[in-house]
């Protein structure tokens, strides 16, 4: 596990300080990407759910969408992935600020650099789809974010835009198992054209 810490956000630093109070077995800790640094795919969230990654210290673990995604990917036997959050901290309420987000990019690129066989990022969510774009130096203004979208980032990887695998977006039917499994069939396709 990787055990560079972090203190760029003092808001977040001091929320998961009285967190670890709250529940002392739990990470409340920046929870870095995990995965295979060889892998042509990277699925990037938003940031650790508060009784899942922020508890165990691996993304997309213990909680709705972690289980959700893990399923998903074990369904359609996609074992090689690397995966990540936009931040990596539990923001508070689940909302990072601007601030947050901005001061996580530095974190973005440090990973995403060392997957030196990348083909295809998997966006879920608006926030994740939006500092991807503007990681790779592109604005969004023309680009708006849309479940499905496939955006070319350079000439190696490519972008898939996805909602978010969260129980809101479940519940509420903005999208469904079969419409995310659609989404990591489009990258298995990317990546078996290439
Ligand atoms: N768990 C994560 O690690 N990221 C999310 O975006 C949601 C849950």
């Amino acid at each position: 596990m990787n055990t560079i810490e972090c203190r760029l956000c003092r808001r977040i630093e001091t929320h998961l300080k009285k967190l670890k109070i709250k529940y002392p077995s739990y990470h409340c800790k920046p929870v870095w990407g995990s995965g295979n640094l060889n892998s042509e795919i990277c699925i990037v969230g938003l940031a650790p759910g508060l009784h899942g990654a922020n508890k165990t210290g691996i993304p997309f673990t213990a909680d709705y969408s972690g289980l959700l995604i893990r399923e998903i990917l074990y369904e359609l036997n996609i074992s090689n992935f690397f995966i990540t959050n936009v931040v990596r901290c539990y923001p508070q309420n689940n909302l990072p600020n601007s601030d947050e987000k901005n001061n996580c990019q530095s974190h973005n690129v440090d990973e995403i650099s060392k997957l030196q066989n990348l083909k295809v990022i998997i966006t879920l969510g608006e926030v994740a789809y939006k500092q991807i774009i503007k990681l790779y130096g592109m604005t969004c203004s023309n680009k708006k974010f849309q479940h499905g979208n496939i955006i070319r980032l350079n000439e190696r990887v490519q972008l898939i835009s996805s909602y978010h695998c969260s129980k809101l977006n479940m519940n509420t039917n903005r999208v469904s198992k079969t419409m995310l499994k659609k989404i990591f069939l489009k990258a298995i396709k990317l990546i078996s054209h290439e």
